[in-house]
């Protein structure tokens, strides 16, 4: 048999090959081409598990095979849409009557009556909001009323004219100075040329900070391909950074501690790492991040260390005075390059106001643009906003100078006191557990026996605005003023909250418990954050 075989074969691959032949020229100028193709696909997929983890390309692959059988989107599509509008109907009252016009006739005067109305209807939020308003006391009165007299007279100011408005330059500068004190820029150990600048809010602090550190290190070191690394607990404000300023991002899951894991951040360094970022404390859980390690791991890989004190910035100077154990978490840490801290949180200030500070100008200097080219002149800004308002600034300056030392110590103590408490009545119900220890005024629990968002449901059905929180599921309360005349009924309604949901398990009417429980444990992230997107896009 064989030996018939093998002519025949000889034959039949002689035959191919002269046929062949004829388009070996052709061939010369085809396989380049497909192997360039193969290679650019597989290069892409690889780039696609660098970037995405094994586990969240294979979802993604198998995902997009499923959507293609017929019927699978647009049942998908559909089921979206449901919980879109159950986040719409829970969160937003309908728009009925909202104007969508100009109206002929102006109000007038008769406008500030329509708007007293409306702001009655709204929830209210006195003592009831986990963070969100911090000054303390009654809104027409004290420390509310000077920020709105001091806001008020300079509301048609623009710190853009520096030469016009001086008096809010001025205002700008001593704000960033004073700022810069609390974190070390006295002491040696800083080098004392901090500087910084203001900004709309911590997001925007955060964003020039990250800008920053890019653009320094592609003048330090050439790193052309940015990426950075932060803790699974640093605040999403990094997320959108990244986004906008294509960098490369990869969030550590934190230690048993709930802090950031210094050993798995060093492994993901690279010669492409232009940064990484420790918080004190971080939003979810209020825990203070180990930051001189941080700062060592900054050092030895000449890279730059932000430090988020957002939250914090405005209570951990003050709580260390008082005799709390604070770790070192300022400018005098070696490594720390920049600092972002929030003066409209713990700072008692207005709304729209923050500051980022840096270890020196080298640094600042790449947060700034300058245009040249322009016909409506030589052009410089420092920050996102171009025209910004004085107003807040005004009133930054006023509240700082109004309090002074004294002033931030009194209320540290109140509020370090009211979260005490607060742990303190935490932990005295069986269900719940709290989670890590905190560090300042932020305290996240969840419970290994009930849905803590049901009991979520149940505390916003008593008037409480808390956050969710996810790995674990969690809620958090952000301990401000506002709560410490309200300790005690908080933790009875958190009390009585767990006790119905134990009595009762299960989603209550209107409740949102089942829409985060099934959030989380979604494999497919892109579905959770087409729903997030949509969400929004309804919204507003
Ligand atoms: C609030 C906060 C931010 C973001 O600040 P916004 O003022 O909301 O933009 C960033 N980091 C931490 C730790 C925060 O608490």
């Amino acid at each position: 048999m064989e030996s018939s075989i093998l002519p025949t074969l000889i034959q039949l691959r002689a035959s191919a090959n002269s046929f062949l032949s004829q388009f070996e020229p052709l061939a010369i100028v085809v396989a380049p081409i497909v192997s360039f193709l193969v290679a650019r696909v597989l290069q892409s997929f690889i780039q696609l598990i660098h970037e995405k983890g094994v586990k969240a390309t294979v979802i993604g692959f198998v995902m997009t095979l499923f959507k293609l059988v017929p019927g699978v989107q647009k049942y998908i599509d559909a089921e979206k849409q449901k919980v879109v509008d159950k986040l719409q109907s829970s969160g937003k009252s309908s728009r009925d009557g909202w104007k969508t016009e100009l109206p002929n006739t102006g109000l007038g005067t008769k406008v500030l009556e329509q708007m007293k109305d409306l702001k009655q209807k709204d929830p209210a939020w006195q003592g009831k909001c986990s963070g969100t308003v911090y000054i303390g006391g009654n809104e027409s009165e004290g420390h509310f009323s000077l920020i709105n007299e001091a806001c008020s007279m300079f509301a048609h100011t623009n710190p853009l004219h520096l030469d016009v408005f001086k008096s809010v330059v001025r205002f700008e500068a001593e704000v960033v100075a004073m700022t810069g004190a609390l974190f070390g820029s006295k002491e040696k150990a800083s080098g004392g040329k901090i500087c910084g600048n203001m900004t709309s809010g911590g997001t925007e602090s955060i964003l020039m900070a990250v800008k920053s550190s890019r653009d320094y290190m592609r003048a330090k070191k050439n790193i052309t391909c940015p990426e950075m690394i932060i803790p699974e607990s640093a605040h999403s404000a990094y997320d959108k950074a990244c986004q906008y300023f294509k960098i490369k991002l990869w969030r550590v899951p934190v230690n048993k501690e709930f802090q950031a894991d210094v050993k798995a951040i060093r492994k993901y360094i690279n010669k492409n790492t232009i940064m990484i970022v420790g918080s004190a404390p971080g939003f979810p859980h209020g825990i203070i991040d180990p930051i001189e390690e941080l700062g060592e791991l900054a050092v030895s890989y000449r890279i730059c260390l932000h430090v988020d004190l957002c939250l914090g910035g405005f209570v951990l100077p003050f709580a260390r005075k008082l005799g709390y154990p604070i770790p070192p978490f300022d400018f005098t840490v070696q490594g720390v390059t920049s600092i972002s801290a929030d003066v409209h949180k713990y700072g008692l200030a207005p709304k729209g106001t923050s500051i980022v500070l840096y270890r020196n100008h080298d640094i600042r200097k790449h947060q700034f643009v300058a245009v040249t080219e322009w016909s409506g002149g030589l052009y410089v800004s420092p920050t996102i906003a171009g025209s910004r308002p004085g107003n807040v600034i005004a009133g930054a300056w006023a509240a700082m100078i109004s309090l002074g030392q004294e002033g931030y110590l009194e209320h540290t103590r109140e509020i370090m006191e009211a979260s005490k408490r607060i742990q303190q009545g935490v932990k005295e119900i069986p269900e719940l557990f709290i989670i890590g220890r905190p560090d300042m005024t932020i305290v996240a629990f969840g419970s290994n026996v009930i849905d803590i968002f049901e009991v979520n449901d149940i505390l916003s059905s008593k008037g409480w605005h808390f956050s969710p929180l996810q790995r674990p599921n969690s809620i958090h309360i952000c301990v401000t003023l506002q709560h410490v005349p309200v300790v005690d009924e908080f933790l009875n309604d958190l009390k009585d909250s767990v006790q119905t949901v134990k009595r009762n398990p299960g989603p209550i009417s209107g409740g949102l418990a089942p829409i985060y429980g099934a959030a989380g444990k979604i494999p497919d992230r892109g579905m959770v954050s087409e729903l997030l997107v949509d969400y929004m896009d309804n919204a507003c």
